[in-house]
C-alpha cells in the first residue's frame, strides 16, 4: 500500500506514521526526517538545505523530488510505504504522479490553534527521530529518549516565528494539494485532533472504508 499523509506542521502525521508502520509492515519515509539527517551528517545536500529548514521555507522542489525519487527506489519501499511531508506542492505531486502514484492520500485535519500549541510542546529524538509532547507525551526520563536514550530537544523550526511561517507556507503551497487528490478521488480526510490511539482508529476505519 503507497499511502500519503497529509495535512499541516503538528497534524499528527509522523505520530501516526510510527503507528501505523508497524501494522502495515511498511517504511515511513519522511523528507523533513531525511533533509534533517542529511543536515546533522553534514552531507552537501545537508549544508544547501540547513537555513531553509530553520527559517520554515521549503526546500526546492527539485532538490525535494530528486531525494524521494531516489529513496523510493531502495528495496524496502518496493511493497509501498507512507510518505509524510510529500508532495508539499503541486510540481512535487505531478512528480510522485510521473514515477510512484499513491493508492490512497490521507488528509489530517488539525486547526491552526491546535497545531501551534502542539508544535510549541513537541520535542524530538536528535539520535532517532521519536516524536514526544512534553505536555500529553512525555519521555519517560526529562530529556532522554525512551526507544535509544538519545537527547531530546526542540527542533530549530518549532520556535514561534518559525511555526508561523510554516502553517502560512502550509496553507498557500501545500492545502491546494487537498483539492488536487480529492479530484483525483484518492482523499480521505480524518479529524487529527485527540490521542494519537484515537486518531490511529479513525486512521483504520477511513482504509477500510475507502476500499
Ligand atoms: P517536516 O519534518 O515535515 O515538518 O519538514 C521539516 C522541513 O523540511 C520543512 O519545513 C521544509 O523546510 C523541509 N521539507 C520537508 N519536506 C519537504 C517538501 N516535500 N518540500 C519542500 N521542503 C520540505
Amino acid at each position: 500500500m503507497k499511502l500519503i499523509f497529509l495535512g499541516p506542521p503538528g497534524a499528527g502525521k509522523g505520530t501516526l506514521a510510527d503507528l501505523a508502520v508497524e501494522k502495515l509492515k511498511i517504511p515511513h519515509i519522511s523528507t523533513g526526517d531525511l533533509f534533517r539527517a542529511a543536515v546533522k551528517e553534514g552531507t552537501a545536500l545537508g549544508v544547501k538545505v540547513q537555513g531553509i529548514l530553520a527559517s520554515g521555507g521549503l526546500v526546492p522542489d527539485e532538490l525535494t523530488i530528486a531525494l524521494v525519487r531516489e529513496r523510493l527506489a531502495a528495496p524496502d519501499a518496493r511493497s509501498g510505504w507512507i510518505l509524510d511531508g510529500f508532495p508539499r506542492t503541486i510540481p512535487q505531486a505531478e512528480a510522485l504522479e510521473s514515477f510512484a502514484p499513491a493508492d490512497q492520500v490521507v488528509n489530517f485535519e488539525v486547526a491552526d490553534d491546535v497545531v501551534v500549541a502542539r508544535l510549541s510542546t513537541r520535542r524530538v529524538c536528535r539520535a532517532c527521530g521519536k516524536i514526544y509532547n512534553i505536555r500529553s507525551m512525555p519521555p519517560k526520563v526529562a530529556g532522554l529518549c525512551d526507544a535509544c536514550g538519545g537527547e531530546v530537544y526542540t527542533r530549530d523550526d518549532d520556535q514561534e516565528s518559525a511555526i508561523r511561517t510554516r502553517l502560512e507556507t502550509y496553507r498557500r503551497q501545500t492545502e491546494p494539494l487537498i483539492a488536487w487528490y480529492g479530484a483525483r478521488g484518492r482523499l480521505v480526510t480524518i479529524d487529527g485532533v485527540g490521542e494519537p490511539s484515537l486518531v490511529l482508529e479513525r486512521f483504520d476505519a477511513a482504509l477500510a472504508g475507502a476500499r
